[in-house]
């Protein structure tokens, strides 16, 4: 498999070692380029050995911290679909049972179903809320290999905080959903916190990313979140805008003009069209970010095995 490079390597600037270190994949086709020269290039794909030079890269640190980020990554991604899937399960078993109800001519079934839907929509939010903050707390793990005062670190930092803080808002908002204006709060903090959250998650994945290095996850996190910002920032002035035209349109002519109620409405409609564009973006770096943890995590399981069988190279 290993190609013995006949060519002796040119000249190299004095600051970069010849030799790669046992950690450096091809970043195009993960091969293991342990051992050849820096200004050689991948013997499986051609990409030339120095673009697979990265600073602070993630399997500096071995294969543990690795598959440690690995695991955080897939209980996120996991955490969502277990939400999404419960609501989907929630709605059919509401209209099964109000079917059924209706059929039977009782008010049982609608009532059973409903009930059903509510407690397996609690369990799924809570065991959801659960395995996602399991989840950033393993994908925010700290790289022993790295300093503390990275740009990496700032915004692990930032993920793990707020991965806390919004799992505490929930837990807090799931306790007392009695009293009204607490909870209004509660949403108000938990939709800050989660915007910091999201910036912050873009930043650390594409950090990762450049880390790997990925460049295909790089750009997807750079994407996300131009997109997300200018989507968010879009849709915030939109509904502004329009609930300014439907609170004129509803306090300055009476009776009140039948436009306030289509403000309104497209108000609404802009909220909930910028809320899921901004999940589906989330979940696209989300997805990514897991796909590309599974492969570096398998990428370093590869490296120890061969640092394992192998003499370190003599450099
Ligand atoms: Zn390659």
């Amino acid at each position: 498999m290993l190609d013995d490079n006949p060519d002796t390597p040119p000249d190299t600037p004095p600051d970069t070692p010849a030799i790669l270190a046992s950690y450096i994949i091809c970043p195009s086709c993960g091969y293991c380029l342990a051992g050849l020269p820096v200004s050689g290039s991948c013997p499986e794909c051609g990409k030339p050995c120095a673009e697979a030079v990265v600073p602070d890269s993630i399997y500096a640190a071995g294969p543990a911290y690795v598959s440690r980020v690995a695991s955080g990554a897939s209980l996120v991604l996991l955490s969502y679909y277990i939400l999404i899937i419960s609501i989907i399960v929630t709605f059919l078993l509401m209209i099964f049972a109000g079917r059924l109800g209706a059929m039977t001519g009782s008010g049982a079934g609608p009532m059973a179903g409903m009930l059903l839907g509510m407690a397996i929509y609690g369990l799924a939010i809570i065991s959801s809320g659960i395995i996602r903050l399991i989840g950033w707390i393993r994908a925010t793990t700290p790289d022993p290999a790295l300093g503390r005062n990275t740009r990496t670190e700032k915004h692990r930092g930032t993920v793990r905080a707020m991965a806390i803080t919004i799992f505490s808002l929930q837990a807090v908002q799931f306790v007392c959903t009695l009293i009204p204006f607490a909870g209004m709060l509660l949403w108000l903090a938990q939709f800050v916190c989660g915007i910091i959250m999201y910036v912050a998650v873009t930043a650390y994945i594409r950090e990762i990313g450049r880390r790997i290095p990925n460049a295909a996850l790089v750009r997807t996190a750079r994407r996300v979140r131009v997109t997300a910002l200018w989507t968010l920032m879009v849709s915030f002035v939109l509904f502004v805008i329009l609930m300014l035209l439907f609170w004129i349109s509803a306090n300055t002519t009476s009776p009140p003009s039948s436009l306030a109620d289509v403000y309104l409405g497209f108000a609404i409609v802009d909220a909930v069209i910028g809320g899921l564009v901004l999940l589906l973006l989330y979940f696209r770096v989300l997805g990514r970010f897991a796909k590309a943890m599974k492969a570096a995590k398998e990428n370093a399981m590869a490296i120890h095995r061969s640092a394992l069988s192998s003499p370190p190279p003599a450099a």
